[in-house]
C-alpha cells in the first residue's frame, strides 16, 4: 500500500509517497514559488539523485498535476499510475476544539475545517487548497486530514485557558491549542518504545526544536501542556519568531515606530526571535554557533536567550508534571545541535539529569545522551511527521 503525504502552504507544496508495507520513501519532493513566478519543482526518488525542474505552476492543481506526472515518470518515476496511489495524508495546521483526531475527509469535514480558517489564516486557508487540488485531480482516492493541535486537545482547562475576559473564549474561542502535535505524538511514542515501557506510565517532556519550535509535557501518554499557545508565536524563542513577550509590547512599539498592531505581529512572526537578537545576522543554528565561536557576542547571546527559555520550559513542565522521567530532544536542532542540548542541560541538575557528552556529541539518530546515573533519561530521537502522517492515513482508511 502507497500513501501520497502532502504538507500544502501558501506557496509551496512538499510531497513524500510512502510505501506502508515497509514504511520507506518511496520518493519525496518540493514545489515552491506556486503561483509567483519562477516556480520549481525538486523531486527526489530514494535512491537517485534531486532533480530540479522549472516549471509553470499557477497555482496548487497544477503543483499536484507536475507531483503526480513525476511519480509516474518511465524515468524518475516510483509508480507506473495513480492507481497505485491508495491514499493521501493531509497535513492541516488547526483542526480548533473540532478534531481531537484525524478524520476521513468527506464534505462535512472538510466544511468543518474550513470553520477553523479564521484561527489559523496563513496556514489553514493553504492547506484547503492542497485538499481540492488533490479532490479534483484523484476524486476517487481517500484522504485523511492529521491535524498540528489534535494532539493537544487532551490538555486540562488550566493549560488552555489564559487570564483573559472568559467571553474572549466562549464568543471567541481564544485559548492555547498548541501545535506540532504530530511530532510530540510520534516522538514521545517512539521514546517510551526505545526504552521498553509504557507510555502510559511515563512522564515525558518534548522539546521539539526545529525553524518552529515548542515544548510539551506528555504525562501517561496525553498532552498536558504545551508551549505554542493560540497561534505558534507564544512560547520558545524560534528561528524568526519571539515566543513569548509582554503584550504589551505590542502596542509600545506601534506607537514608538508609527506601525499597525498586525505590523508588530508580522515583526514578531519574521525577524525576532535569534534572527533578531543576532542583529539579523541568522535563523539558522549552524551560522549563529559558528559566529558565536568567533566570538560574535549577538550570536552568543541569542544562543544564550534561547536556551535558557527552552530550560525555563522544561522546569515548569517538570513542575506541572509533579516530575519528570525523560526528557527528549527532536527536529532540526534538537537532533543535531549538541551545544544546545548541552547548554539546556547545564540548566538541569537540580533534576538529576546528567549528559554523557561523548555521546551528545553523535549526531540524528535515536540515542540515550543521560548517563547511566541520571535520574531523568535523555534522549534524542528524530521526528519523522509524514510517516506519522502515513500511519494515521492507513490506520483511519482501513488499507
Ligand atoms: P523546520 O521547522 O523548518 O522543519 P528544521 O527542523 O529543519 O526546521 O530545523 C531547522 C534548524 O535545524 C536550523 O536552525 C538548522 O541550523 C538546524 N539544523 C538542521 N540540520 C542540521 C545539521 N545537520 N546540523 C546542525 N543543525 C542543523
Amino acid at each position: 500500500m502507497n500513501i501520497l503525504v502532502i504538507n500544502c502552504g501558501s506557496s509551496s507544496l512538499k510531497y513524500q509517497l510512502i510505501d506502508m508495507e515497509k514504511e520507506t520513501v518511496l520518493a519525496k519532493g518540493i514545489c515552491e514559488r506556486i503561483g509567483i513566478d519562477e516556480s520549481s519543482i525538486s523531486h527526489e526518488p530514494a535512491g537517485k539523485s534531486k532533480i530540479t525542474t522549472k516549471v509553470d505552476m499557477p497555482d496548487h492543481t497544477a503543483a499536484v498535476k507536475y507531483v503526480i506526472a513525476n511519480l509516474t515518470d518511465a524515468s524518475v518515476g516510483v509508480v507506473t499510475s495513480l492507481d497505485e496511489i491508495d491514499a493521501i495524508g493531509h497535513r492541516i495546521v488547526h483542526g480548533g476544539e473540532e478534531f481531537a483526531n484525524s478524520v476521513i475527509l468527506d464534505d462535512t469535514v472538510i466544511a468543518a475545517i474550513e470553520k477553523c480558517n479564521d484561527l489559523a489564516p496563513l496556514h489553514n486557508p493553504a492547506n484547503m487548497i492542497g485538499i481540492n487540488s488533490c479532490k479534483e485531480i484523484m476524486p476517487n482516492v481517500p484522504m485523511v486530514a492529521v491535524f498540528d493541535t489534535a494532539f493537544h486537545q487532551t490538555m486540562p482547562r488550566k493549560a488552555y485557558l489564559y487570564g483573559l475576559p472568559y467571553e474572549y473564549y466562549d464568543k471567541y474561542k481564544v485559548r492555547r491549542y498548541g501545535f506540532h502535535g504530530t511530532s510530540h505524538d510520534f516522538v514521545s511514542n517512539r521514546a517510551a518504545k526505545i526504552l521498553g515501557k509504557d507510555r502510559a506510565d511515563l512522564k515525558i517532556i518534548v522539546c521539539h526544536l526545529g525553524n518552529g519550535a515548542s515544548v510539551t509535557a506528555v504525562k501517561n501518554g496525553i498532552s498536558v501542556d504545551t508551549s505554542m499557545g493560540f497561534t505558534p508565536l507564544e512560547g520558545l524563542i524560534m528561528g524568526t519568531r519571539s515566543g513569548d513577550i509582554d503584550p504589551a509590547i505590542i502596542g509600545y512599539i506601534s506607537e514608538k515606530k508609527g506601525l499597525s498592531a498586525e505590523e508588530v505581529i508580522d515583526v514578531c512572526n519574521k525577524e525576532s526571535g535569534v534572527l533578531g537578537l543576532s542583529g539579523g545576522l541568522s535563523s539558522d543554528f549552524r551560522d549563529l554557533t559558528t559566529a558565536a565561536l568567533e566570538g560574535d557576542t549577538k550570536a552568543a547571546d541569542a544562543l544564550e536567550t534561547y536556551c535558557y527559555r527552552v530550560a525555563k520550559y522544561i522546569g515548569s513542565y517538570a513542575a506541572s508534571m509533579n516530575g519528570v522521567d525523560v526528557i527528549v530532544y527532536t527536529a532540526g536542532i534538537g537532533e543535531n545541535n549538541a551545544k544546545v542540548r548541552e547548554m539546556v542541560g547545564q540548566y538541569l541538575g537540580y533534576l538529576g539529569t546528567e549528559l554523557d557528552l561523548e555521546k551528545n556529541a553523535i549526531r540524528g539518530e535515536e540515542i540515550i545522551i543521560s548517563t547511566e546515573e541520571s535520574r531523568v533519561i535523555t534522549m534524542v530521537v528524530p521526528t519523522n511527521e509524514e510517516l506519522a502522517i502515513a500511519r494515521e492515513t492507513k490506520r483511519l482508511t482501513g488499507k
